[in-house]
Formats: structure tokens, C-alpha cells, sequence
């Protein structure tokens, strides 16, 4: 049986910078693996954020996984409940819920951290109980999940006004006024009713971490996925230390591989996610093994770390994996979810670079890896969702 690879840099791709001479992290990082499989792998762009849709990881990673965004992404909060193994019913409303910093929790207040100062994950639990004690009811209920990262459950809120609510996520309104988004909130006075007593609650004597406020968005309908191995008739397994990419895993009904250490940093535990991905593959077919460490240096703007985190994706993840590999039916693709460029620090939704090796099927490709690589072979795939299929030369999301 063929065994197929998908190794995902999140955030890998980037725009040419003057700082590199012109070059990307990309072409810039040290990646034997990747150059050695591009002159023998069909390589092009493929779009992975529909129009219309945010370039965000979720749903990113949705399309990399073979699912199309537009028919199944429901919102953010509803992956990372699956993540934690929250049971939903058909007409919950699943929000992401974050305990956050702010100024004043006040039409002249800013949000001021979207982490709370990267509260504990056991802190962050014990304020999230305390809300659900005081405010919990037949409508809203509070889950503690990690650190600042937890759910609001609406129960009955589907169909509603609510769920169409258009609330900015808290990371993308560091230092700027939260008038906006409150006077969505006020919109519908049980949840305004809610985040204000949930505030004064948090801002009372007692509470020494700086969650000042909760934030619910991201909100949608429970994430239902059609099963990967129905779907693709291969047994499937998604290595990642990011909870959407589990919650991903989960709903899809694949096996979530938990490698102790694996932090989503530079310094994650590459030999660990390795270890995990050949322990699979000795009875699976399908890994996705994804690390989130190029996108976090994107966002952090280091040049330095980025060329670093991409050569050590290929180095310790691609390369060894190959090697490991060598002699077997196997398919191979690497790719990003999105771009993160260096020069925005931001995601951007331009179509990403991937490669696609199949050691049956030997085609011809260009040198190295790269963005400018990827788009002068004229391969683009317009749906991301197209991507899984194209490389199993199958047909796509029926
Ligand atoms: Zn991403």
C-alpha cells in the first residue's frame, strides 16, 4: 500500500526580501529534501483560501485536508471544541472564547493583550469555572480549555441573530478601541448581558492574572467533517502541536497523534513529531505533520528564525522522512497553508507553493522549491481542496 506524506510548514511562503537580496526565507533556508524531490515532483501554487474567506489556518488547513471551506467551515470556536472533545448539539452555537486584556472593558477601552499575558492553562481554567459557576445557564455555558483559548457554548443559538454576529478576533485588535465590536455585542443583549458581567466579574478583587475581559468569537454551527477514510480510503493520522489542526484530525474521524513537547516554536520537539509520523505509517497510509514554527516567526517578522524554521522542516521532518522511506510506493507533498510574510507579519491569501513527489510516477520539475518555482511550471490549482486529490490522482470534493 502506497504511503502518503502531506508536510505542512504553516506560513512557509513569503514575499521576496530586499533584506535576503531579493530572495524568500524559503529560497534562502538550507533544504535538501525539498530541492532534492523538486526537479522529480510535479510542483505548482495551489489557492487554499477561497475568496470571500479570511486566510486563516482553519481554513487553510480545512482545504489542505481535502475539504472544501465554503461547505463545511462553520468558524473557529467549533474546531477547537472538537479539539478538546466538547460534545455539541446540531443547534449549538460554538464560540472560541478568549479571556483577554483590556484597557477599560468600555466603548473608550483598547484591547490590550488577546493572551491575557499568556495566562496558565490551570489559571485560565479556574477563571473560566468561577464564570460558569456565576453566569453559566440554560443558554450559555463556559468550557475551559488551554490557556487564554477557551469555548462559549449558545445552546438553541442556531438559528439566530447571534451566529451572524461579525466580532474582529481579539489578535487583530492589539491597541485599537473596542467600540466596534461592543456595539455588535449590545446588539444582542443576553450575550452583551453576558461579556459585561463576565468583565465586572474579572476586573473584582482576587483575580491577579491580567484577564480583564472574555471575548467570544469565531462563533458557528458544530464542525461535522465527512470521514478522511471513507472519504480517501486511507488510514489517516494529523501530527501538529496547534489545537485546529486536531480538532481538524478529530473531526475527520483520524487518529491525533499527541507528541509530548511539540510547542509550535522553533524549538519544538522535531525528533518527537518524526518519531510519531514512522510509528503510523507502520500500520497507517496518510500523515499530516504540520508545524506551526515558520508562521510564528513570520508573525514575530524575524527574518533570521524564519530561514531557520524552514530549513529545519526540511531537515529534521521532510529529509529524514524520505530517507526513511526510500524503496516504498510513496507519495510525498509539501506545501504551506498560507503565506506569512515577513514584511506584513500577518497572513496573506496569495495561492501557496507545493510539491507533489510520487515514486511511481516520475515527472519532471524544476530545480528547487520555491515561490517563483512553484509559478513558472503553469500548474495551479484554483480550489486548495484540489490539492489531496490531485496528488493521489483521484477526483475531487464530489
Ligand atoms: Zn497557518
Amino acid at each position: 500500500m502506497t504511503k502518503v506524506l502531506l508536510l505542512v510548514g504553516d506560513g512557509m511562503g513569503d514575499w521576496p526580501l530586499d533584506e535576503l537580496g531579493g530572495k524568500t526565507p524559503l529560497e534562502e533556508a538550507d533544504t535538501p529534501g525539498m530541492d532534492f524531490l523538486a526537479p522529480i515532483s510535479r510542483v505548482g501554487l495551489c489557492q487554499t483560501i477561497p475568496e470571500n474567506m479570511p486566510p486563516g489556518s482553519d481554513i487553510a488547513n480545512m482545504t489542505l485536508l481535502g475539504y472544501e471551506p465554503g461547505r463545511y467551515h462553520t468558524g473557529r470556536g467549533p474546531i477547537e471544541a472538537v479539539a478538546m472533545g466538547l460534545e455539541t448539539a446540531e443547534d449549538d452555537l460554538v464560540w472560541r472564547c478568549n479571556l483577554v486584556n483590556v484597557s477599560d472593558f468600555s466603548q473608550s477601552g483598547t484591547m490590550l493583550d488577546y493572551a491575557a499575558g499568556h495566562i496558565g492553562s490551570r489559571e485560565g481554567a479556574e477563571l473560566m469555572h468561577g464564570l460558569q459557576k456565576e453566569l453559566g445557564s440554560s443558554e450559555f455555558s463556559f468550557h475551559a480549555g488551554v490557556q487564554y483559548r477557551h469555548i462559549l457554548v449558545q445552546k438553541k443559538g442556531l438559528p439566530g441573530r447571534a451566529a451572524g454576529l461579525d466580532i474582529t478576533p481579539p489578535h487583530d485588535l492589539l491597541d485599537q478601541s473596542l467600540a466596534g465590536d461592543l456595539e455588535k455585542y449590545q446588539g444582542y443583549p443576553a450575550l452583551w448581558d453576558l461579556v459585561r458581567r463576565a468583565a465586572e466579574i474579572l476586573q473584582e478583587g482576587g483575580n491577579d492574572t491580567s484577564a480583564r475581559a472574555i471575548w467570544p468569537w469565531g462563533q458557528g454551527g458544530p464542525l461535522r467533517l465527512p470521514a478522511f477514510k471513507h472519504r480517501y480510503f486511507l488510514e489517516g493520522a494529523v501530527i501538529s502541536a496547534v489545537d485546529l489542526v486536531k480538532g481538524l484530525g478529530r473531526a475527520a474521524g483520524m487518529r491525533v497523534v499527541d507528541v509530548p513537547g511539540a510547542t509550535g516554536l522553533l524549538d519544538t520537539n522535531y525528533q518527537g513529531k518524526l518519531h510519531a509520523a514512522k510509528t503510523f505509517l507502520e500500520t497507517g497510509d496518510f500523515v499530516f505533520v504540520h508545524l506551526e514554527a515558520p508562521d510564528e516567526c513570520g508573525h514575530m517578522g524575524s527574518i533570521r528564525d524564519k530561514v531557520e524554521a524552514i530549513s529545519r522542516f526540511d531537515q529534521q521532518i521532510v529529509w529524514p522522512l524520505l530517507e526513511h522511506l526510500r524503496g516504498e510506493d510513496v507519495i510525498i507533498i509539501t506545501c504551506c497553508d498560507h503565506l506569512t510574510p515577513i514584511k506584513i507579519r500577518t497572513h496573506a491569501r496569495d495561492p501557496v507553493p507545493f510539491l507533489v513527489y510520487d515514486s511511481r510516477q516520475q515527472a519532471s520539475g524544476p530545480e528547487t522549491f520555491s515561490e517563483k518555482e512553484a509559478r513558472s511550471t503553469g500548474i495551479f490549482l484554483e480550489h486548495g481542496h484540489d490539492l489531496l486529490p490531485f496528488a493521489l490522482n483521484r477526483k475531487g470534493d464530489a
